[in-house]
């Protein structure tokens, strides 16, 4: 496998600034927030980065007018929480149990294979992804992956 012990801050900036101009296509804000302290964590960068941008691109589609997208990173007792953020359109109730289905898309040219996708990673890095949903105000996306804390 690829995982090594890498900076989860810095594999954050750099999906931000390949997502920025697409936000700024879409005339969406975004934004992002990273501790001071720089969080390392044991994984496959390329399959992070893979994941983070699936939930941004989904945040960004979300939204039919512009809205806002915050990218997030805090620590919590050796865990990694990674918050995407939208204020889009959000997800039903009644579809929320399909949406980490492999094909699984209310989209017209839509693949349905982002979610599942991301959850295998997110497994792979025996981490958890949750959804909170509201119509009409939102999404966030919430990945805890355990971290690895400096030894002294
Ligand atoms: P795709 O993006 O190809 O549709 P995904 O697996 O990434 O496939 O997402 C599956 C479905 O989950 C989407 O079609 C959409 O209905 C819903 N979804 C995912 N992310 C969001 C979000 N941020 N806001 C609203 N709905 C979402
Ligand atoms: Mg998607």
């Amino acid at each position: 496998s690829n995982m090594k012990l890498e900076s989860l801050s810095g594999c954050m900036i750099r999906v931000y600034s390949l997502c920025e101009s697409e936000a700024a296509s879409y005339g969406h804000t975004f934004s992002l927030d990273l501790p001071d302290q720089e969080i390392k964590a044991n994984m496959d960068r390329d399959k992070i980065i893979q994941l983070l941008i699936n939930l941004i691109r989904n945040a960004f589609q979300a939204m039919e007018k512009t809205g806002h997208v915050s990218f997030s990173l805090t620590e919590e007792s050796r865990v990694a929480v990674i918050q995407v953020t939208d204020t889009g359109k959000g997800i039903p109730p009644s579809d929320l149990p399909q949406i980490f289905e492999p094909f699984y898309t209310t989209k017209e040219e839509g693949t349905g294979l982002g979610l599942s996708v991301c959850q295998k990673i997110v497994e792979d890095h025996g981490g958890r992804i949750m959804v909170d949903s509201e119509v009409g105000t939102g999404t966030t996306f919430t990945v805890r992956i355990p971290i690895v804390t400096e030894v002294d």
